[in-house]
């Protein structure tokens, strides 16, 4: 099957720094991969150079068969590619509803709609007219990911959900993943959190200095063989 999103010998630069050594990557249509790796690894250099915002970069990829390596990021996401970035990154003079009505900005047609959204995250609906700063992390949360459902992705780009919440409510968020993957969204997890991505993805990869270190199954390795990847001492 051809992959929906494909990079081949992924490199990135800032300058003189490489952060990213030939990443070879796939994901499939409607399939949930996790990337993990610690602290500067390069997880967020990765999202950002498939959504077009790092581009200093070497290699292909390839979305839905066509090359978007040298694409501008806003061409890139009208193909259909949403980042959720990792901060959550709110309009701060916007309410909730004003915030999740910029993600309609692509007119990309789907399954996705604000209705949708609000079934999605009930939380949202009592504070649609709250001004988007005044409500709690895991509500900012909601409405990035809401935000970025409304362009109707093919492949949602998840930054580090879990970054600053209290582990009720990542649990909360992540329980929305099953719902989106049944709308036939790939999805993308960067994680630092090992046991939480394993748990939701179907396949992940282990990023280790900007280079994979271990890809697969979550099951045919177990955590303990993960972790010594994601740390690099196994
Ligand atoms: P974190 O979990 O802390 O977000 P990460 O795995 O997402 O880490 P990146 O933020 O992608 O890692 O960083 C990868 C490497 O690139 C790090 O060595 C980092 O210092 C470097 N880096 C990131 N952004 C820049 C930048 N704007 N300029 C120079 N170097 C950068």
């Amino acid at each position: 099957m051809t992959p929906l999103l494909e990079t081949s010998d992924l490199q990135t630069f800032y300058g003189d720094f490489q952060a990213l050594f030939g990443l070879d990557f796939s994901i499939a249509e409607g399939e949930t991969v996790a990337m993990i790796g610690a602290n500067g690894a390069g997880k967020s250099t990765f999202l950002r150079s498939i959504a077009g915002l790092n581009t200093q970069k070497k290699g292909t990829i390839r979305f839905a068969g066509e090359d978007i390596t040298r694409l501008r990021a806003d061409l890139i996401s009208r193909r259909g590619i949403a980042l959720v970035p990792e901060g959550r990154v709110m309009f701060p003079s916007l309410t909730v509803e004003e915030n999740l009505l910029m993600g309609l900005g692509t007119d990309r047609a789907g399954a996705w709609t604000l209705k949708k959204v609000y079934e999605l995250f009930p939380a949202l609906t009592s504070i649609r007219h709250s001004s988007s700063v005044r409500i709690s992390g895991g509500q900012q949360q909601m409405v990035a990911i809401g935000r970025a459902l409304l362009t109707n992705p093919r492949l949602l780009l998840c930054d580090e959900i879990s970054l600053g919440l209290a582990p009720k409510i990542t649990n909360d968020i992540y329980a929305c993943f099953s719902e989106i993957k049944a709308s036939g969204t790939a999805i993308m997890l960067v994680e630092q959190d090992i046991v939480r991505a394993c748990q939701a993805a179907d396949r992940f990869y282990c990023l280790l200095e900007g280079r994979i270190s271990l890809t697969g199954r979550p099951a045919d390795f177990g955590i303990e063989v993960i972790s010594r990847s994601y740390f690099g001492t196994g």
